[in-house]
């Protein structure tokens, strides 16, 4: 029977957990046997109680059996080496793995002959939309971002005719117009602002009008944009500053700019420099997501609300996991959509030339099968 274990998050800040009660339930169905370490899901709003009722058997911090007995580990960021070095060999280790040049894991699976699943590198493929984990965390991060910047800002979102007067619809400039781009506009919209689009993949035009927002006209050179697997490619420098250029006259009359652009496996474009940061008004707002991969804007830190001649600048890295119970929710449900076809009474036997396992396989049984990701920090 497979064992899969559901640890605590130990990562800074991560409030996420890899399963709830209802996916405890449905592994359970599969024949499946659920290891959740206790107080796993506390800080996502579901209690031990919660988890026991569901079929799952919790065990205690220190009991290290069930990391040796595990033939499958789900989490949401990589739980801590003293854990991970208990794992057998042939166990898989299936998270957000962040495995971007990171050699420190590059040699743990050598070393112990785990296999890894990245859910980073799931492929873009319409069979793959259950189990990607990217889009249903940018999607909460879209939401949130959104939240954030009307939360800080120092005016209205919606226009509202009051007898003191009128009041104008705030501006918002969203930068890329992805997963978290496109629920960005949404929520902004729900909240009555005007709404513009920046984003170089040419879908995406539709896409943002098609939800009541403009968009922002793409630099008229030579050069143009293009994509691979659903990801945008990098564009050239000379691209970036004509795109600033654009940009420029939007900011200087928005009262918000949610940055989301991003390039797979490469360093963030920036699209708000500092001599754009100046024309922006005292009291606006920008919300920077893309901060963990260099940040859309300059100045933005991880975590950290800059003041910067009034204008507030918020690099919001980890807004997944501020809104933990649905981002815990939604992010189970992708794992278990993953592993379902490859469980059978019980037992699991994963198809490695699977289109979706070998996208995201990043070593097997010691060898590394992605050393492309390891190696340069990205895929394209
Ligand atoms: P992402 O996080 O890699 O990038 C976010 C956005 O930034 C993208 O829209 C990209 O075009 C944009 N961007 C890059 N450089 C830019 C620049 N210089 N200026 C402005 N914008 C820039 O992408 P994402 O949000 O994860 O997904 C992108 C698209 O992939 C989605 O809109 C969706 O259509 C598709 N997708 C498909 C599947 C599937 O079929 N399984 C799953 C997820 C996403």
């Amino acid at each position: 029977m497979t064992k899969i274990l559901i640890p605590c998050e130990t990562s800074l800040g991560e409030r996420r957990v890899s399963a709830t009660p209802e996916t405890v339930k449905k592994l359970n169905s599969l024949g499946c046997e659920i290891y959740i370490e206790k107080s796993a899901g506390e800080l996502s709003g579901f209690n031990d109680f919660s988890y026991s009722e569901s079929g799952g058997i919790l065990f205690d911090k220190e009991d290290q059996n069930a990391w040796k007995e595990a033939d499958l580990v789900f989490c949401v960021q990589c739980p801590e080496e003293k854990n991970l070095t208990n794992l057998k060999p042939g166990s898989f280790l299936v998270g957000l793995l962040n495995p971007y040049g990171n050699s420190d894991l590059h040699n743990f699976l050598i070393k112990s002959k785990v296999s890894a699943m990245s859910l980073e590198l799931i492929p873009r493929i319409s069979r793959a939309q259950s189990c990607d984990a990217l889009s249903s965390q940018a999607n909460i991060a879209g939401y949130k971002s959104v939240l954030l910047a009307a939360n800080e800002l120092d005016s209205y979102f919606p226009m509202l005719m009051t007898a003191a007067g009128t009041v104008q619809p705030a501006k918002v400039v969203v930068l890329g117009g992805g997963v978290a781009g496109l629920q960005a506009v949404a929520t902004a919209k729900r909240l009555g602002a005007l709404v513009f689009v920046s984003d170089i993949r040419p879908a995406v035009k539709e896409q943002v009008e098609s939800l009541g927002a403009k968009f922002i006209e793409l630099p008229e050179i030579e050069e143009k944009p293009s994509e691979s697997g659903g990801y945008a490619k990098e564009v050239s420098a000379k691209f970036l500053e004509e795109q600033r250029a654009i940009l420029t006259r939007h900011l200087s009359e928005a009262d918000v700019a949610i940055c989301t652009a991003q390039v797979l496996g490469k360093k963030a474009p920036i699209l708000i420099k500092e001599e754009m940061l100046d024309k922006m008004r005292p009291g606006s707002v920008v919300v920077d997501l893309a901060v963990a991969q260099g940040g859309n804007c300059q100045n933005t830190e991880p975590n950290k609300t800059i003041i910067r001649n009034g204008v507030k600048l918020i690099g919001a890295s980890e807004l997944p996991s501020s809104v933990p119970f649905h981002a815990s929710s939604l992010y189970a449900k992708n794992l278990v959509s993953l592993i379902t076809p490859f469980v059978k009474d019980g037992i699991m036997e994963i198809k490695k030339d699977d289109e979706i396992i070998f996208g995201c396989l990043l070593s097997d049984n010691g060898a590394i099968l992605q050393e492309k990701v390891f190696a340069k920090g990205g895929t394209n």
